[in-house]
This record gives structure tokens, sequence and C-alpha cells, in this order.
């Protein structure tokens, strides 16, 4: 292999503005993928898969071109995921490329995650090529675009004109990948220093690993080592994605491609560690690797306690695919035997209760996420507490910290109000405000996570008809006067209702939060009082009314159908209900304080 023809680079876009199509119509431009076979939006499906958390199927293709020189070149387009959640991630994937086809819409113009984008990009030192896109819209405007990429620091004569959905100025981008962006550097002799952006694993051939290597070169029967891990592995299999896996004999620098090594675990195949020659090893790993850290914690709990091992099984396989997830049996008073589970964000938490049920068939009763707290008690233990029903009492606490973020708020100067008001709502401390060009503006705020999880994002986006975006960091614990709430039904406190908010919003939440659980808790054959309470303190109250009609005199007439239609609806309901002493609570209970105004 000559390293002179070796390029590695990715696609970087605002969503919508054509990332997904430009990377189907590179692979069929380059006979990658046979236009017959052509699956819509292929590289699309297998983001929507990553999302999702399902297998990929490729990350990363390799293409074969020839280009105006006459040369055949190899370009590997590595695809980047697109959530907040998983930043590590995408920045370990573009540490793996030299250059960024920077996509945008002809008709709309840069858009703040073009820019988060761009800064992620210079960060790992892509040479960026920009791509005007849909140019074949009558809104096109690429002049506008031009005089906006000015603005943003790129050289507009750079930017190359494309409608990716009729094929046009496909060549033109393909021939700048060759002309702009720089072949990999690293010495083929040195030992073997391998960057791993992603890995999966796979039921029969155990961990897939997903690499590019640095320097040295990787094959059949080497001993390999995970530097962070530092476990040891024979290679079994070398390849490279066509975008089917293709094994070779090795890779060498500047090359991507997988690994398989009888990997049992993705623990022992980290996003970000580096990996080299056991009996030959590089002197120091890359630089830059984070082990995934959870953030955000909930409860899940098996509807029917008959299925507690099912769950257990099913988050067993699933962290096998995940090194992110965590899971620890819990026990509520309210709903029994579950786990309490660790995700890096709010999306990886919902992809992994939406794999629960859908893959596994599993009803489960989920709590309010929640972040870890440090509780300094009276004492001097600390403890770190990611389940508010395990804070201690009042009395024994000395003082709690929270987790706080920095984060990046890129909005049109219109909405700055809008975007400021909601931020200084959540807690949050003015950091720094700035304008990237005559319309754009970034705020920066440190904030408790606490408060980012709490829909944070969603409101940011409807105060800003969605223009905004947001991006945060953590930055550190910090004290804050922080209280438990505690939530009675029917007089019994529910541990898994209960929650951690700030001692000024106590009463206010405690007020919305028994409105919404007298909503969603259904009526029952008794009246039954909803209280918040701090300690014995009740600070707001609602009352369910007892119930009085049999629903299925509703339906008059007796209509079959319809009738036995309701009870299966009914019946649908309650599998999502819990028993708690004498009442019914369903689902949508326990995330009440996620849905409060
Ligand atoms: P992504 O979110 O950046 O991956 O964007 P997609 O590739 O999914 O494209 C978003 C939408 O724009 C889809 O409906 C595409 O069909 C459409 N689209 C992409 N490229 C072009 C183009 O060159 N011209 C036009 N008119 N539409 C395009
Ligand atoms: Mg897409």
């Amino acid at each position: 292999v000559n390293q002179d023809r070796i390029i590695n680079f990715c696609i970087i876009a605002h969503v919508d503005h054509g990332k997904s199509t430009l990377a189907d119509r590179l692979l069929e431009y380059t006979d990658t993928i046979e236009e017959r076979d052509m699956e819509e939006q292929l590289l699309d499906t297998m983001e929507l898969e990553r999302e999702r958390g399902i297998t990929i199927k490729a990350q990363a293709v390799r293409m074969n071109y020839e280009a105006d020189d006459g040369q055949n070149y190899i370009l590997n387009l590595i695809d980047t995921p697109g959530h907040v959640d998983f930043n590590y991630e995408v920045s370990r994937s573009l540490e793996a490329c030299e250059g960024a086809l920077l996509v945008i819409d002809a008709a709309q113009g840069v858009e703040a995650q073009t820019l988060a984008n761009i800064y992620l990009a210079l960060e790992a030192d892509l040479e960026i090529i920009p791509v005007i896109n849909k140019i074949d819209l009558d809104s096109a405007r690429p002049d506008l675009v031009k005089e906006e990429l000015i603005d943003i620091g790129i050289d507009p004569d750079e930017a190359i004109l494309t409608s990716a959905k009729e094929g046009v100025g496909i060549g033109e981008v393909l021939d700048a990948v060759v002309e702009r962006v720089s072949s990999p550097a690293g010495d083929i002799d040195r030992p073997l220093k391998a960057l791993i952006f992603d890995s999966v694993y796979d039921p029969y051939q155990g961990v897939i690993a997903y690499y590019r290597v640095v320097e040295g070169s990787i094959e059949p029967g080497m001993e390999i080592e995970m530097m962070a891990t530092e476990k040891t592995f024979e290679v079994e299999e070398v390849g490279i994605f066509t975008p089917n896996m293709e094994s070779v004999d090795r890779l060498v620098a500047g090359e991507v491609g997988y690994v398989i090594a009888g990997i049992k675990d993705v623990k022992h195949s980290r996003v970000g560690d580096t990996i080299t020659e056991a009996n030959n090893p590089t002197d120091e790993p890359l630089p830059g690797y984070q082990k995934a850290k959870p953030m955000v914690y909930c409860g899940l709990y098996p509807v029917e306690g008959a299925d507690y091992d099912l769950l257990r099984d099913a988050l067993e396989k699933l962290q096998l695919n995940d090194a992110a997830l965590t899971f620890e049996p819990e026990t509520s008073e309210a709903l029994g035997f579950g786990y309490r589970g660790g995700f890096l964000g709010l999306l990886h938490m919902e992809i992994i209760q939406e794999r629960l049920e859908r893959e596994y068939d599993l009803d489960l009763i989920t709590t309010a996420p929640s972040v870890v707290y440090k509780v300094h008690k009276e004492d001097g233990e600390v403890l770190e507490i990611e389940n508010p029903a395990k804070m201690p009492e009042p009395q024994e606490i000395d003082f709690i910290e929270e987790p706080f973020v920095e984060a990046t708020i890129m909005l049109p100067d219109d909405y700055v109000g809008d975007g400021m008001e909601l931020a200084q709502d959540r807690r949050g401390e003015f950091e720094d405000m700035q304008y990237l060009d005559e319309t754009r503006v970034k705020l920066v705020y440190e904030l408790p996570l606490s408060e980012i999880i709490l829909d944070f994002f969603d409101q940011l986006k409807s105060a800003t008809r969605g223009y905004a975006t947001l991006d945060y960091e953590f930055v550190g614990y910090r004290e804050a006067d922080l209280v438990k709430l505690n939530i009675l039904v029917n007089k019994d406190p529910i541990d898994a209702l209960s929650c951690i908010v700030h001692e000024d919003n106590a009463y206010e939440i405690g007020q919305s939060l028994t409105r919404k659980l007298k909503e969603f808790i259904p009526e029952q054959m008794f009246e039954v009082p909803v209280q918040a309470a701090i300690g014995n303190n009740v600070i707001a109250r609602q009352t369910i009314r007892a119930k009085r009609k049999n629903v299925l005199q509703k339906c008059y007439g007796g209509d079959v159908s319809r009738k036995r239609k309701l009870l299966e609806k009914q019946k649908e309901g309650k599998k999502r209900m819990k028993q708690v002493g004498s009442v019914e609570i369903p689902q949508e209970a326990f995330m009440a304080i996620l849905s409060i105004d």
C-alpha cells in the first residue's frame, strides 16, 4: 500500500443539508455501490442504526477512485454520529481523518450546527472543504452562502457547488478531496499505534473494533494490547469495509479498518483507546483517551416482578455492545426489584429504554432521570447519590454538591433574549456572549446538569423556533442549596417519585408536580390525596376524585367489538401501571417531573 494514495475524510453538516445524500452519490460515483444496489441513503440508515444502537454494518467505507492525475486513490469515508451525547465518539472519528467535507444547504445557508461542526473539525486539525449543496433549488443562493462563508473564516473560492440530488459536482468533490486533503504521514516501520473510534459486538465473532492505524501495521497472528485497559488479544482477522467487511492480509499506517481478536466485551475495546503490539509496544498511547462516564441515571423496573431476570439478561446483552451503559441492582419500596441504569445523556437513556421494550419485549416502569449528587454528611462522610430516594435525612447533611456543565448555545440574535431568559430560569450563570457574524450569537452559560436533563434542549428549541443548538461539557461539582422533595400518594411516601430540587424552586415544583400527578394518576375507587413535602412539611396538595362511572357504561347500546376494543385498550394501559400500596400508578407519573411547566 502506498500511503500517498490513501485519504481519510468525513462529512459534516447541519441536519438536512444533504450529508447522507452526498455520501450516497460518492459511493455510486466510485462504483463502491452499484446504483441498483443502492438503498436510499445508505449512510443515513447506518446513522439511524447507530443512533438507535443497533449493530452497524459499516461506519467507515473504503472507495477506490481514479483521480484527474491518473492515479488510483483509496478514499476512506468515516461517518460520525450527530448528537451531543456522543460528542466524544465524534471527536475520535474526526481524529481518524485529515479532511472534512462541510456541506451547506444553498438555500438555508450557514446554520448553528454548521459552526459547531467547524469548531470540531478545526480542533481535529482537519482540512475543510466547503460544499454548497442543493444548487438545483429555485431558492438556492450560492452567492449569499459564499458571503456567509467569509464571515466564518472560510475562503468562498474553495467552495464546490453540488446538487447531491441530481448528481451534479460529485466528481469535483472527489477531486478536491484528493487534491486538498493530505495523505496520512505515520511511519509504517514503527511499533503499532492505532486509534479505536468505534466498536460493535457480534454474537458470532465477538467484538469488532474499528480503528485508524496511525503508525506501524497490524496483521493476523499478532498479539495486540489495548493500552488503557491493558488487555491483550491475538489478532484473528483484519479487514476493510467495502462497505461489507472484507478481510485483508494486513493494514498499515494511514489505513482504516476492523480487527477481530476474540475480544468478548466492548469494555476491552474502548473508543479513544490505542491498540499496540504487546511484545513491541509504542512508547506512548495516543492523546485524548477518555473513559465513557455515565452522567444520567434512572431506575428501570419490570412491571411484572417475574421479568426481573429477563431484564438483567437484556441489560447484560446490551452492555456487550455499549461500554458506556452501566447498571446495578436497586430496590424501591414502591416498585420492587429493578436496576439503576447509568447513561451518557438523555438520548442514550431513551435508546436503551426503547431497545429493552422493543427487542426484549419488556414492560418497564422507568423513573425520572437524575444526576449524581455529592452529599457531604455532618459526620464527614461523602456519599455519591444517584437515586433521590437514597438521599440522607436533612439533619444528617452538611452540604450538597451537584454537577455543573458549561453550555454553549448558538442562536440567531433575534432569539438571544429568549435563550438568556431560559438559561437564567434554569439557574444558569452567564459566562460569555459573542457575535459569530452579523446575526449569529454564541452564548456561554454554566448550568447545573440536572437542569439540562430536564428537557432544557426541547425548551430551548421551542423558545427559538428550532434555531438554537446546544452543546455542553462537564466542568465540575458546585455546592448548591438542594432539598429532597418527597411525594406522598394516599399519605404514603413513594420513594420512586421523590426528586432533588433547588430550595428556591421547591414550592413551585411541588405545586406543578402534584398537579401533573393528579392528571396522570387515574381515578381510583376512593379519593386519593397527592402531596409534596420537604421532610414532613407538606408544601403542596392535590386530590384525585373517587371514580364514579364504570367505563363500559359509555358504550350504551352494546356494540360488542367496541366494548372489546375498549377493554383491550384498558388492559394495554394497565400493563404500564404499577400497583403501589392501594393505588395504581401509571408510567407517566414517574416521569411527571419532565413534563411540568
Ligand atoms: P442530512 O440530514 O444532512 O443527511 O441530509 P439528507 O441527505 O438526508 O437530505 C435532506 C433532504 O434534502 C432530503 O430530502 C434530500 O432528498 C434533500 N436533498 C439532499 N441533497 C439535495 C440536493 O442537492 N437538492 C435537493 N433539491 N434536495 C436535496
Ligand atoms: Mg443524514
